[in-house]
């Protein structure tokens, strides 16, 4: 894992495999976890292939609700990095395509 500050970000964090890019010095191990969650996903599925569900998704969130912010909070691999950025321990028990349980419902 490669961290790299890039300061004129809009987000506080950004994954891009196989780099964590962040926007303030000193990033929280919160947001590193949620980024690394990210790359694990992204190295599973491919980079490209990725983005391109990633946006897919996002437009059908933003229909089904009608709001940039929760379409963002709802896309699968986001529903999956937030219910468990906390669990810094998460990645190491986590199995493969894990953001799929999260499409249809919160994954739990
Ligand atoms: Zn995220």
């Amino acid at each position: 894992m490669f961290v790299v500050r890039f300061r004129s970000m809009q987000a506080d964090g950004m994954a891009l495999f196989p780099f964590i890019l962040v926007k303030q010095p000193n990033p929280g191990p919160t947001l590193l976890n949620h980024e690394r969650i990210h790359l694990r996903q992204q190295a599973e599925l491919g980079i490209l292939p990725f983005y391109v569900w990633y946006v897919v998704e996002y437009l059908i969130r933003r229909w089904q609700y009608r709001d940039h912010y929760t379409a963002y909070r709802n896309i699968s691999f986001e529903r999956e990095a937030f219910a468990n950025d906390q669990n810094l321990a998460y990645l190491k028990t986590r199995t493969f395509w894990q953001f799929w349980h999260y499409l249809t419902n919160d994954g739990l």
